[in-house]
């Protein structure tokens, strides 16, 4: 299977080094677990406008390239590398590109396929298409998320997607082709199902 993967709170976990950033930089005492919906302004304040330029300073800071990996997703990719083809798919803007490619260099052995930026929050990037199209243009079978719209994007242009569980996506409304998991333990057991499945209809 070819397999989309976000990156921020997929591979990437952002909110921690930007709890730190924030913390350090504007005297807050905010944490990770603050985060409780996709908007970054209910917990930092402020407007979008401020939003953005801080995770613009985010991205020009130490703690943006000390960010840990979330937990399980390297040994899960690890373990799904021989039989898989993983296509990364970030709503990063190109600007970071390098210093992208150099943390998951640092993090992860895996040999991604193929490395996109939709610059969704950022337009001033050349690329314009959304998640859902980009996933339909690149052939993904399935898409690894934490964004809720952006899942639903993926399945109203044909691809399923999986959502990991965090607070920010837990919804009672779910396109029928996005299951939301709890682990990269699950997402690993659901991502042999699939293919075991897809197998069978072969056959
Ligand atoms: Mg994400």
């Amino acid at each position: 299977m070819r397999i989309g993967v976000d990156i921020d709170q997929i591979l990437a976990d952002f909110l921690q080094g930007f709890a730190k950033f924030h913390n350090t930089v504007y005297d807050t005492t905010v944490s990770k677990e603050d985060f409780r919906d996709f908007n970054l302004c209910t917990v930092i304040g402020g407007t979008e406008e401020e939003k953005n330029n801080k995770i613009l300073e985010y991205y020009d800071s130490e703690f943006f390239k000390s960010i840990p990996s979330v937990p399980g997703a390297r040994e899960a990719l690890q373990k799904l590398h021989d039989e898989h083809e993983f296509v990364l798919i970030t709503s990063r803007p190109n600007h970071i590109s390098e210093t992208t490619k150099q943390w998951l260099a640092k993090h992860f052995k895996t040999n991604f396929k193929e490395l996109h930026f939709s610059n969704d929050w950022f337009k001033k990037g050349s690329n314009k298409l959304n998640k859902g199209e980009l996933c339909k243009q690149l052939k993904i079978d399935l898409m690894i998320e934490d964004s809720v719209n952006n899942a639903t994007l993926c399945a109203q242009h044909g691809t399923p997607a999986v959502l990991l569980a965090y607070p920010w996506n837990e919804t009672d409304n779910l396109h029928s082709e996005i299951t939301r998991l709890a682990s990269w333990t699950d997402i690993v057991e659901h991502i042999q199902r699939e293919k075991k499945a897809r197998e069978t209809r072969q056959f």
